[in-house]
């Protein structure tokens, strides 16, 4: 049995992942779960799984639980995270929490030499070399959920090195494909993605593209691969999510119907496959498959993405916070749709890219983007 730690597992990907691990039942013990403030779910959670631990990110929602739950353990804020991670003798970490805060857990995990199934992309993107040095050091396997990235991992298993040329990841371009007139769209509007149901937090990066452009710097850091060898395309049907060019000519494309179980049971099954009962492709019924560049003109977060990850230090750290704060104010109606890259380009004019030498650099970082972006929002509203 593989010993799995889910945290953040009473979002989108967490119960996802707790649906894949209850049609192998013989194959995962789960060891622990962790979630930001909805304590209510995790316990429900923790009850059906038999599991003795949990963590509660918000320390008031934390006491709620511990005074609710009698069956085991409740730890607290990001200490208890941190300790439920170092402590847990899991073989394998499903890390879905939402943001940059995602980071502590993947380190500590990293550094126990423990497996991580990795949905927090921003592990990657602010934590970059860091990050996969550490994981490199201890022996740790870093194995990605995101389609794209399961998608290429896949593809790019069995290929030697020196053999492929190109990389290239799918958008669907989200709900305003091939709109230019952005300035008054609304959170519904936003929030109304084409083909994949997710968290709120990714489905607006989905309609920025910023999602794509942290894709990018996923893809760099998971597979070493230069910038200019990582290629978007958008493509509207969500049904190819990567491909991968090889030097004699011939792509291999990774297709499916759009559904997170696929990347999440690669990740938690791995190397072994997992047993899903999702269909396989009818092509005559789809009958065509669109492409087109994305469009950088009304949709700057992709340019701005690539710009921050050439430029590499604490570039991609600023963006990806400066991010996390405009989106936020969007959200809850502080901000307008195209104030967002605008807040996002005022952060990284001010804060330029240093050098990362450590991990505290990047904490720095990040809070010093948020501070500024704070303030650009306040200007903009
Ligand atoms: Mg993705």
């Amino acid at each position: 049995m593989k010993r799995v730690l889910i945290l953040g597992s009473t979002g989108s990907i967490g119960t996802q992942a707790l649906d894949v691990i209850e049609r192998a039942p013989d194959a995962f013990e789960v060891v622990g779960l962790s979630a930001g403030g909805d304590h209510e779910t995790l316990i429900g959670q923790a009850a059906k799984h038999g599991v003795r631990r949990i963590a509660v990110a918000d320390p008031n929602a934390a006491a709620r639980a511990g005074e609710a739950w009698t069956g085991g353990e409740v730890l607290a804020g990001p200490e208890g995270l941190i300790a439920l991670v170092a402590e847990s003798q899991a073989d394998l970490v499903l890390n879905a929490i939402v943001g940059s805060a995602g980071l502590g857990p993947t380190i500590v995990a990293l550094t126990e030499g423990m497996d991580v199934a990795l949905a927090n992309k921003e592990s990657l993107v602010v934590g970059g070399e860091l990050v996969t040095a550490l994981a490199e050091a201890t022996g740790a396997q870093l194995i990605p959920i995101d389609s794209e990235h399961t998608a290429l991992h896949h593809l790019l298993t069995g290929e030697p090195p020196g053999v492929v040329e190109q990389l290239i990841i799918t958008a669907s371009g989200g709900p305003f494909r091939g709109r230019t007139d952005l300035e008054a769209v609304t959170v519904e509007e936003a929030l109304n993605h084409p083909t994949w149901r997710m968290g709120g937090k990714i489905t607006i990066d989905s309609a920025t593209l910023m999602n794509k452009g942290l894709e990018l710097m996923e893809a760099h850091h998971l597979f070493g691969t230069p910038y200019d060898h990582i290629d978007v395309v958008v493509h509207p049907q969500s049904i190819i999510h990567a491909l991968v060019q090889l030097c004699d000519g011939s792509t291999k494309a990774h297709m499916g119907y759009p559904d997170m179980r696929v990347a999440i049971g690669y990740a938690l099954h791995h190397p072994d496959r997992a047993d899903l009962p999702i269909a396989n492709l009818d092509l005559v019924q789809l009958g065509r498959l669109d492409f087109e560049a994305p469009d950088l003109d009304a949709f700057p977060c992709l340019r701005l993405a690539r710009e921050a990850a050439v430029a590499g230090g604490t570039a991609p750290c600023a963006l990806n916070a400066a991010n996390e704060v405009a989106v936020h104010a969007f959200l809850t109606g502080r901000l307008g749709f195209t104030g967002i890259p605008r807040v996002i380009e005022g952060v990284i004019d001010r804060l330029g890219a240093q050098r990362v030498h450590d991990f505290e650099a990047l904490y720095v970082t990040d809070s010093e983007a948020r501070a500024v972006a704070h303030e650009l929002i306040a200007v903009h509203a």
